[in-house]
């Protein structure tokens, strides 16, 4: 196996609320308490941000 071209992909991660998957660079990312959190983009940041905010 002789691969020289080799492409590095970029790290990728999944989003916290819709789990799709980002490239790291991309994501917007959070700190929680222990470990960091991903989102794909605001929306999914706010739509966690709204239910974790709801004491249910
Ligand atoms: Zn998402």
């Amino acid at each position: 196996m002789m691969e020289k071209n080799k492409i590095t992909e970029p790290e990728k991660v999944s989003c916290e609320v819709c789990f799709k998957e980002i490239p790291i660079s991309e994501a917007q990312s959070v700190k929680a308490t222990d470990y960091i959190m991903y989102y794909c983009g605001l929306d999914c940041y706010e739509k966690w941000k709204k239910q974790a905010e709801k004491p249910e």
